[in-house]
């Protein structure tokens, strides 16, 4: 199978589904990754910082030059993070996170992308995250929804001819999931598909911990977050560390899928239950 990322920030191309990713690059699978901004206004340890109260001391040169080298610092961070998940086809847009809109020219660039790659899956964002206009995860979803639909189409100034992708996953993060805002209401995901990842969180927890340019070598924060996240949607299908995606399409087969680990949640009594999902790990990785 041939997968396509679309993340709104370098670091959204493996902490939403480093470890789903690490599965299908195991089993053979094609994996290529991309994100559409920097993510340096929001996210950059310098930028964020220095910018909201020194912008107005620094000349426009010295502003380029630093924007330059800390999209250098993050997009080497995010690929050693990559690395350890096996991801090594890696694409930044390089779009600023400034203002994030659906534009004509970004859904252009994305459909581009998907006729190169020509993925049979593509792992984006839940459309419809927090306020859903102006948040970057939400845009970028609709972004690659619409890039979906115009690689679909003709196109008189593309090269490559259409490419049709089959199925579409949202990666599901936990703002998603908790609805904190209250234009987020009535827009939560349903997420019908776990990836169970407790044999990699290991690796999500070093992973996430290299992105010191996004702070979040602070100690003790990759761990949290990782307990927080994929620790929380285990618990929800009772494994240790679970990856929680919405299908876009429903599935097709000749008979009903029911997975093994589904009949041994109907049969489990209370006390295996817990003991499944009080396995914790990656408290001792260091860091
Ligand atoms: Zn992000």
């Amino acid at each position: 199978m041939n997968i396509l990322v679309v993340g709104g920030h370098p670091a959204d191309m493996f902490d939403h589904c480093g470890g789903t990713l690490y599965h299908h690059i195991k089993q053979g699978d094609k994996v290529t990754c991309a994100s559409i901004t920097q993510g340096l206004r929001c996210h950059d340890e310098v930028i964020y910082d220095l910018f909201r109260e020194r912008n107005r001391e620094l000349s426009q040169e010295e502003i380029d030059s630093i924007i330059k080298e800390r999209t250098e610092v993050k997009y080497k961070e995010v690929k050693e993070a990559c690395a350890l998940f096996g991801i090594e086809d890696i694409h930044f847009l390089d779009y600023d996170d400034e203002i994030l809109c659906v534009t004509p020219q970004m859904v252009s660039k994305v459909a581009r992308l998907i006729r190169a790659v020509q993925p049979d899956l593509v792992i984006t964002h839940w459309p419809y995250e927090e306020d859903t206009f102006s948040n970057h995860h939400a845009v970028t979803g609709q972004l690659t929804l619409a890039g979906i639909t115009a690689a679909h189409g003709i196109s008189f100034e593309q090269d490559a001819p259409s490419w049709n992708v089959a199925q579409v996953a949202f990666m599901i993060s936990d703002i998603d999931f908790r609805g904190d805002c209250f234009t987020s209401c009535g827009k939560l995901p349903y997420m019908n598909y776990y990836v169970d990842v407790t044999d990699v969180v290991d690796l999500k927890v070093k992973a996430i911990n290299i992105i010191g340019s996004q702070k979040y070598n602070i100690p003790g924060y990759a761990k949290k977050t990782t307990e927080t996240w994929n620790g929380v949607l285990g618990v929800r299908i009772r494994v240790p560390y679970a990856e929680g995606f919405a299908l876009q399409w429903p599935e097709i087969g000749k008979t009903i899928p029911v997975s093994e680990h589904r009949m041994w949640l109907a049969k489990g009594d209370e006390r295996e239950l817990l003991e499944a999902i009080s396995d914790t790990r990656a408290m001792d990785v260091e860091l």
